[in-house]
């Protein structure tokens, strides 16, 4: 049965419908090649530059240090990686945190590997919060970049990236080699300022999917004159650092989708998707005994939960509530695939019983109050049963 009430926003969005209409005529009429100088391809070229201004504007940068990419997963690889090409520092070193997404951890891991840079990694408190101290700690003289997450996909959790940009905006006064400030703000783009300069950020990561726009398109914000190299190869696009036809279509649908999250309209549905989120988390705590949110209750995202529910999988949890008609998630997308435990969970200290019996539940803004009672209704049940039926 198809799922009906869609709880799983940290995954994917559905594409607004502004969004839609302003992509289908790249589809159609304005199919030409962006780089193609005759009238086709300029007329191309006129929409991704529009849309090239419409995510500068959000990010109060120039449209030129903006890089469209296939999605946030390449943004951050070309982040990291780029940068570690473009260094001039024997075996650099990089500094990121342990909740990060695999995006970042397992590119980190693999130029460790290749004896290409070192990583440090920074743990986080018992909330999911990175101390910019501990950032701190882990500086030395061959440090070249930071990579720190701007909101956790798993548990919504939000680090001080202002206060990590402004310490090293200080290091670098004093530095041969400066330190670039990366940031992966994919999740906080829908709620959080992403201002870079008041961020204080060199680089930042951004994916359409997660905004009510398209699959396949993120964006790479990268600060003039950073020292960064290409990692793909074969096309002068997108100033020489990432190759290949742009996806036209695509390009537009995020700029449009960028312009709408600073809307009037798009404050408003904000609000409502906390009010809803707070009320649904008081259902689950008051119904449901031996029930945990993890990660910061403040400091947090508007529209997510995770709670780990004692002696239940999570897996089960989420597949009877599909039965039932309603979408949640047990971690992250991508490591629901596996029977792993959250690296994110586990690096806040949970048990892995704990961490096995998690579920996210990620809002949007096309919930309504009447589909947070049927969760808070439906849920209980599903708990017992399983605790029922779990092995004592
Ligand atoms: N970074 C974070 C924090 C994410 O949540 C995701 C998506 O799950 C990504 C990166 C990858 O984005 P994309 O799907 O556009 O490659």
């Amino acid at each position: 049965m198809v799922s009906k009430i869609y709880f799983d926003h940290a995954a994917t969005t559905p594409v607004d419908g502004a969004v839609l209409k302003v992509m289908l005529p790249y589809f159609g009429d304005k199919f030409g090649n962006p780089s193609s100088l005759h009238g086709f391809g300029q007329e191309a070229a006129g929409g991704t530059e529009t849309a090239r201004e419409q995510v500068a504007q959000f990010l109060g940068c120039q449209p030129a240090e903006v890089i469209f990419t296939a999605g946030a997963s390449e943004a951050d690889n070309l982040a990291i990686q780029g940068i570690v090409r473009g260094s001039k520092v024997d075996c650099p070193q990089i500094i990121t945190s342990t909740i990060e997404h695999p995006a970042i951890l397992e590119v980190c891991r693999a130029l460790a590997k290749e004896g290409k840079a070192t990583v440090d990694f920074v743990k986080v408190n018992r909330l999911g919060l990175v101390e910019v101290k501990e950032v701190e700690k882990l500086i030395t003289d061959k440090t070249v970049l930071v990579s720190i997450m701007y909101a956790n996909n798993e548990i919504g959790t939000i680090q001080p990236i202002a206060e990590i940009g402004k310490l090293i905006k200080q290091l670098n006064l004093k530095r041969q080699n400066k330190i670039y400030f990366h940031t992966d703000a994919v999740q906080a783009v829908n709620y959080l300022n992403c201002r870079v300069d008041e961020l204080g950020v060199d680089m930042l990561s951004l994916s359409g999917h997660k905004i009510y726009g398209p699959k396949g398109v993120g964006v790479l914000f990268v600060r003039a004159k950073t020292l960064i190299k290409p990692i793909q190869f074969g096309g002068h696009q997108e100033y020489g650092l990432r190759p290949g036809t742009e996806n036209s279509a695509a390009i537009v649908g995020l700029g449009k989708a960028i312009e709408l999250v600073n809307s009037a309209k798009r404050s408003a549905e904000n609000k409502k998707i906390k009010k809803m989120r707070d009320e649904l988390l008081a259902g689950i705590l008051k119904n449901i005994p031996d029930a945990k949110l993890n990660g910061d209750p403040v400091k947090r995202l508007p529209n997510n939960l995770n709670i780990s529910f004692k002696n239940i999988e999570g897996e089960s949890a989420m597949l009877m509530l599909d039965l039932a008609g309603i979408a949640v998630s047990t971690g992250s997308a991508c490591a629901s695939g596996s029977l792993e435990p959250s690296h994110v969970l586990l690096a806040l200290g949970l048990k892995h019983l704990d961490a096995h019996g998690s579920l996210r539940i990620s809002l949007g803004k096309g919930n309504t109050a009447t589909e947070v009672k049927k969760l808070v209704a439906v849920l209980p049940g599903i708990i017992k049963k399983l605790r029922q039926i779990a092995p004592k």
